[in-house]
């Protein structure tokens, strides 16, 4: 029999109702054996999340005051969850615990980590499975540094001989015992590093929405879903802005070659989307995976007569760069000239000293700043050794009147990406789209 893992987000466990749809999905195939589930999370737009109501206790405890009105709101949601589902387990006992550890002033990551805790708590007892802890699985070092290695080997020793268990996601533990969690929305990664540990067969990740869209649809009326995608197009695709998986959910799961698969838990019979590899060698469609964008870049253009001739130009360049501890996101460049793009966002006052070092080391015949770029990278693996693929966009954007500002294509021909005005962004996500995806639909 396989093994999958079955990862659960905030929305999918946040009430009784949610988790009857989870012990459907379970229950529908065997292979589902390791749960890991996040914290309870919002039933509504205007609803808390139980990760943030422990901050906020923990906070509370550390000023010195009572943290009995938010832990009330904390107990509460448990409490509707395990009288709804009547489950007969000692959660006050649990709760009891947790309660007074953070009132004694236990460290904030401690507090986030018992949602996940008592989640996963709730969960064995209602799908009627071992509970393991991540604290057994998951190791920190004394600085609260996350060990893969250790961590892998942990995870497949002790779960060699488990038939099924639920873990909870997020968290670990120091090897003095004490809590260390991963980075918000930690929970992707938590299953991601249980999949990789057990080889699993398929990573499942059940959130609320049936996949990853083609594009924003803020920006594209009712964006297709994208059915398949390799872990580099899902990298070059987040790297730009979309979202659907915790950033570093990707690395474990990757290295081990093992599929992820999101899904709907509100929605179980939509096929999600399929992100594996082996999917680079399909045949060159033309076709284009998705598209992402983010505003707000930089440019630094440079030129210089003989750039191409002048050794250690770049390295200059970089060095600048290296010393005032800001990492560049594309380099595009010509014979005599170079551009260096950065995000606007955390360049603050640096942008000054930069150019004046620049000049001062790299000597150009002229530097320009372009503020206010926004880039859009169009992926694909179906793009690759297609011919015509970069005319048709750049056509699609000049019928459009929207002037490019810059082109970088990754060497892996897996993109192709534009930088245009910040206020031209909208209309280029949905020229590209409406060239590569509408007009070919019809
Ligand atoms: N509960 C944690 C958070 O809200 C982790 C997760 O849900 O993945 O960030």
């Amino acid at each position: 029999m396989g093994v999958r893992i079955c990862k659960f987000g905030g929305s999918s466990v946040a009430d009784a109702n949610q988790l009857r749809k989870v012990r459907a999905i379970i229950d529908e195939c065997e292979e589902r054996r390791f749960i890991v589930p996040s914290a309870p999370g919002r039933r509504a737009p205007d609803d808390d999340k139980v990760t943030d109501l422990l901050y906020r206790a923990h906070e509370a405890a550390i000023r010195g005051d009572a943290i009995d009105p938010i832990f009330d709101r904390i107990a509460l949601r448990y409490r509707q969850i395990a009288d709804d589902l009547g489950l007969d387990f000692d959660l006050e006992a649990a709760l009891a615990e947790v309660h007074d550890r953070i009132a004694a002033g236990a460290g904030a990551e401690y507090a986030a980590s018992r949602g996940e805790y008592l989640s996963a708590l709730l969960i064995a007892s209602f799908l009627d499975r071992p509970f393991i802890d991540a604290a057994e699985l998951v190791c920190f070092d004394a600085e609260g540094r996350f060990l893969a290695e250790e961590t892998q080997m942990r995870v497949s020793s002790r779960l060699a001989d488990v038939e099924a268990a639920v873990i909870p996601g997020f968290y670990g533990a120091r090897p003095d015992g004490g809590i260390s969690t991963l980075s918000r929305g930690g929970s992707d990664v938590s299953g991601a590093i249980i999949a990789r540990g057990v080889d699993a067969d398929l990573y499942e990740n059940w959130t609320d929405v049936s996949g990853l869209l083609m594009a924003d649809p803020r920006i594209v009326d009712a964006p297709d879903t994208i059915a398949v995608l390799t872990y580099r197009e899902l990298r070059e695709l987040a790297y730009m802005g979309a979202t659907v998986l915790h950033d570093e959910a990707i690395f474990p799961v990757r290295e081990a070659g093992i599929p992820v698969h999101i899904r709907n838990t509100n929605d179980p019979d939509a096929p999600g989307t399929l992100i594996r590899r082996g999917a680079e060698d399909a045949p060159p469609t033309g076709r284009i995976t998705g598209i992402a964008g983010r505003k707000d870049f930089t440019i630094i253009a440079l030129e210089k007569t003989l750039m191409n001739a002048e050794i250690g130009f770049g390295r200059r360049v970089l060095g600048v760069l290296e010393r005032h501890g800001i990492s560049w996101e594309h380099i595009p460049s010509g014979i005599d000239t170079l551009s260096i793009v950065l995000k606007t966002d955390g360049l603050d006052d640096r942008l000054e000293s930069l150019t004046a070092g620049i000049e001062a080391e790299c000597q150009p015949d002229s530097i320009e700043i372009h503020r206010g770029i926004a880039l859009i990278a169009t992926v694909g693996r179906g793009m690759s050794h297609v011919p015509g693929t970069a005319a048709r966009l750049f056509s699609a954007l000049a019928e459009a009147g929207i002037n490019i500002r810059m082109i970088d294509q990754g060497s892996s021909e897996l993109n192709i990406i534009v930088g245009v005005e910040n206020a031209d962004f909208e209309r280029t996500v949905r020229a590209i789209y409406d060239r590569f995806v509408t007009d070919t639909a019809s």
